[in-house]
């Protein structure tokens, strides 16, 4: 099962993912998580990406689409794999129909969380007041920046994803619960 999550930053993509590894043991290919983690480790890359994730733009598509193609190769024997933050431009979703097909992959589900764009701000300072771990891009001056570009870079993608695959929007303004729920059912419909 590989299946990608859509979604602006705050719309609730990485505490559902959390809930799929948990639920399903498929492996959770989070690409900010990775980025934070080189940049915490102070690795080659981290240094690369340290001061473009603290301003809230993207990394290079050439360097994310190696770190996930490594990502790939490295969990081939999990049931399942959920993409969450990648692809975030047209680049990087068309890289990845070359690679799902290198690697004898497929996508069997693409989900968009549709998510209020006023409350995205909000939630995100929230979740970032409640949160034991501190991001450099948290706070209101920089998530306005991320939003932006979002809509600018990555929105695109759901035109992609729609035309190509069967797009399942849910509304991501329900409570966690429901939403889990309805991808869940997703997920069982097709095994
Ligand atoms: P996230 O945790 O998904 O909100 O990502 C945090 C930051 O990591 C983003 O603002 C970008 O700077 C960077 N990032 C994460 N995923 C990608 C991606 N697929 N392409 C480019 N930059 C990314």
């Amino acid at each position: 099962m590989n299946l990608i999550l859509l979604g602006p930053p705050g719309c609730g993509k990485g505490t559902q993912a959390v809930n799929l590894v948990k639920k399903y043991d498929y492996y959770q290919l989070s690409t900010g998580d990775m980025l934070r983690e080189a940049v915490a480790n102070e690795t080659q890359t981290g240094k690369i990406v340290k001061d473009v994730l603290a301003s809230g733009k993207l990394v290079d598509d050439e360097l994310i689409i190696k770190i996930m193609e490594e990502k790939l190769i490295a969990t081939k024997s999990k049931p399942g794999r959920i993409f969450d933050g990648f692809p975030r431009t047209l680049i990087q979703a068309n890289e990845l129909e070359g690679l799902l097909k290198r690697y004898q992959m497929k996508l069997d589900l693409v989900i968009e969380l549709v998510v209020d764009q006023h409350s995205l701000l909000e939630r995100i300072l929230k979740r970032a007041k409640e949160s034991e771990e501190k991001r450099d891009d948290d706070n209101s001056v920089i998530v306005k920046k991320r939003l932006e570009v979002y809509n600018k870079e990555t929105k695109p993608i759901v035109d992609f994803y729609s035309s190509k695959y069967n797009l399942n929007k849910i509304d991501g303004m329900q409570s966690i619960q429901e939403v889990s729920n309805t991808i869940e059912n997703l997920i069982e419909n097709k095994h």
